[in-house]
């Protein structure tokens, strides 16, 4: 199947160009992007003027950051193609409803990507917590940003996430893992004073789950989920891609993490021969909850 790439940038180029040359099931048609290209690969600059001239491109994935997302994956679907998004799925829920409806109303399908829930660790640890109950619980996704999205001012705009960029990686896995829902019960947000979005946040979630997102972490990085059920204990480390139970280390397959684009590129294809969507808004909604009911601490100033 024919595919187009929007929004040539970071991730693009890091994970879903590889992840399209390696399967079997797409090849990479055209791109899209004001500035960005692929070698060897038709360049547009004009979403409308791609789609109304290459009419063979049944899906379009798109790369760009959430908060422009919105008006091309709509453009997308009423061109009558299939839309691939990445996470977060956009900049607020109601866009997102909007466009799951609009998929279903065309008969199209529209896919949500948590590329976290592909990591090699996350089916297993989703088995082995479906018939426990969670008792308490410690999320710890401390990054530096500086290191992760270099110049990237669009994080700390209305609607770029802030910290919740990478943190949504988190509750993606959480809920994908949990036999049952947790909802937000209070959050607390770090933002930096000449800034929009937060750098830090704490979150209190049902079920004793405490979450520290963090992206001023220099040196190791640390993304572990950690939950204690009525029957032991397990943890996720490395963004998923180990496992330990009991403080038994599973084995992980190596480079656990670098399935996760093909493995959801693999799922896009099922959802366009099968005609279906997959719009879990979830990790979205507690994210928004957050900004919600967080409580709002200023803290020193960030620069690039
Ligand atoms: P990025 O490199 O800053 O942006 C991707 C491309 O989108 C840019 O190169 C730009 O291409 C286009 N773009 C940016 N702003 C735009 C606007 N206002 N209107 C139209 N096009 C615009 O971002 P990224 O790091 O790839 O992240 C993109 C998405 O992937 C985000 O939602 C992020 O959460 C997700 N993601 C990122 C990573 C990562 O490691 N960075 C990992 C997983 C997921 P042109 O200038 O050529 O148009």
């Amino acid at each position: 199947m024919k595919i187009a790439l929007v929004g040539i940038g970071k991730i693009a180029l890091d994970q879903h160009v590889p992840a399209l040359a390696a399967s079997p099931d797409w090849e990479l048609a055209a791109t899209v992007s004001r500035s960005g290209a692929v070698d060897g690969v038709e360049a547009w600059t004009d979403l409308d003027a791609m789609l109304e001239a290459r009419s063979d491109i049944r899906v379009v994935s798109l790369c760009l950051p959430p908060v422009p997302r919105f008006d091309y994956a709509m453009k997308a679907l009423q061109a009558g193609r299939y839309v691939m998004l990445e996470k977060p799925p956009g900049a607020t829920l109601s866009e997102c409803a909007l466009l799951d409806r609009a998929a279903h109303d065309l008969q199209l399908g529209i896919f949500a990507t948590w590329h976290s829930r592909e990591a090699a660790m996350v089916a297993p640890a989703k088995a082995w917590l479906a018939d426990k109950t969670i008792t308490s619980g410690r999320i710890t996704w401390r990054e530096d940003v500086r290191k992760w999205h270099p110049g990237q001012d669009w994080v700390f705009e209305p609607g770029g996430m802030g910290v919740f960029d990478p943190g949504i990686n988190a509750l993606s896995i959480l809920t994908e893992i949990l036999p049952r829902p947790v909802h937000l019960r209070a959050a607390m947000l770090e933002f930096p004073e000449n800034r929009q979005t937060p750098i830090a946040a704490h979150l209190h979630l049902s079920n004793g789950i405490e979450a520290d997102f963090d992206w001023r972490q220099e040196g190791p990085q640390t993304w572990s989920i950690e939950l204690e059920t009525d029957h032991g204990t397990l943890a996720l480390h490395d963004g998923g891609a180990r496992l330990v139970i009991d403080g038994m280390a599973s084995a992980a397959p190596n480079l656990a993490l670098q399935g996760e684009y093909p493995r959801l590129y693999a799922r896009m294809a099922d959802l366009v021969r099968t005609g279906q969507s997959d719009m879990d808004l979830a990790p979205m909604m507690l994210v928004s909850d957050a900004f919600t009911l967080g409580r709002r601490v200023p803290v020193a100033p960030f620069h690039f």
